[in-house]
C-alpha cells in the first residue's frame, strides 16, 4: 500500500503513532521504535504494509522510502510538511477518505520539483476548497455582508473581506486578481508578495 506520511505522535520509549494518507484511508498505525526509522518523516511518500494482529492499533511493516528528488532542497520540503501537518489536523476523527486527498498529493510531489512551494501549495488548497465546497465567489464580505471593494482582505479558508472588516489585517489583494486566482486554480498572474500572503492564511489552517 502507498500513503504521504501526515503525522507522527511520540509515545513511551521511541515507538510512535504515524498517520498516513493513502488512497481511501486516512490511517493511523503502530511502530515499534520507529524514532529510529530514517524514513519515518511527515510528507514521506512511503510504501508499506499493515500487521492486524487484533491489537488496538495495527502496525506499520516493511516501509519502503519512494523519494522525490526535492527533498534534499530545505525549503521545499519545510513547505511540503507544514502542508501535510495542516492537512494531517484537517483529516482528524476521519477513518475513511475520498482518493481526492492522496491524487491532490501525489500529483503536488511531481509539480513540487519544478515550481516554487508557495504556489504549489496555494493551488493545490484552491483545489481542496473546490472539492469540499467551500471555495467562497461570494461578492460580499463574509463578515458585515456589504459589497466589497477593489482591494480586499484575505484571511483563512480563502475567505474575503473588507480589510477593515478584519482586524490585523493589514495587507490587502486586488479583488479580480484574487477571483481570477481561484476561479484559475494558477497563481500565474499573482506577484511573489501575493503569493507569499495568501500562503500565510492558507498556513492558519486548512
Ligand atoms: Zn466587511
Amino acid at each position: 500500500m502507498q500513503g504521504f506520511i501526515s503525522g507522527i505522535t511520540k509515545l513511551k520509549n521511541e515507538d510512535i503513532i504515524v498517520q498516513i494518507i493513502t488512497q481511501n484511508k486516512f490511517l493511523s498505525l503502530y511502530r515499534f521504535y520507529g524514532l529510529r526509522h530514517s524514513i519515518i518523516s511527515v510528507g514521506r511518500k512511503i510504501d508499506f504494509d499493515i500487521e492486524y494482529n487484533g491489537q488496538f492499533i495495527p502496525k506499520l511493516r516493511n516501509i519502503m522510502q519512494l523519494g522525490f528528488a526535492w527533498e534534499s532542497n530545505f525549503t521545499r520540503l519545510y513547505y511540503w510538511q507544514q502542508f501535510l501537518k495542516l492537512l494531517n489536523n484537517h483529516l482528524r476523527d476521519t477513518e475513511e477518505i475520498p482518493s481526492f486527498y492522496f491524487e491532490m498529493l501525489s500529483n503536488g510531489a511531481i509539480i513540487l520539483d519544478k515550481q516554487n512551494p508557495a504556489r504549489v501549495l496555494i493551488e493545490m488548497y484552491v483545489k481542496l476548497l473546490q472539492f469540499e465546497g467551500r471555495l467562497s465567489l461570494d461578492a460580499n464580505c463574509f463578515i458585515c455582508n456589504e459589497k466589497l471593494s477593489s482591494k480586499i482582505a484575505v484571511t483563512r479558508g480563502f475567505l474575503c473581506a473588507h480589510h477593515n472588516c478584519i482586524p490585523n489585517n493589514i495587507e490587502v489583494i486586488d479583488k479580480d486578481l484574487f477571483f481570477d486566482f481561484i476561479n484559475l486554480g494558477k497563481s500565474t498572474f499573482l506577484n511573489d508578495d501575493e503569493v507569499e500572503y495568501l500562503l500565510k492564511m492558507l498556513l492558519l489552517g486548512i
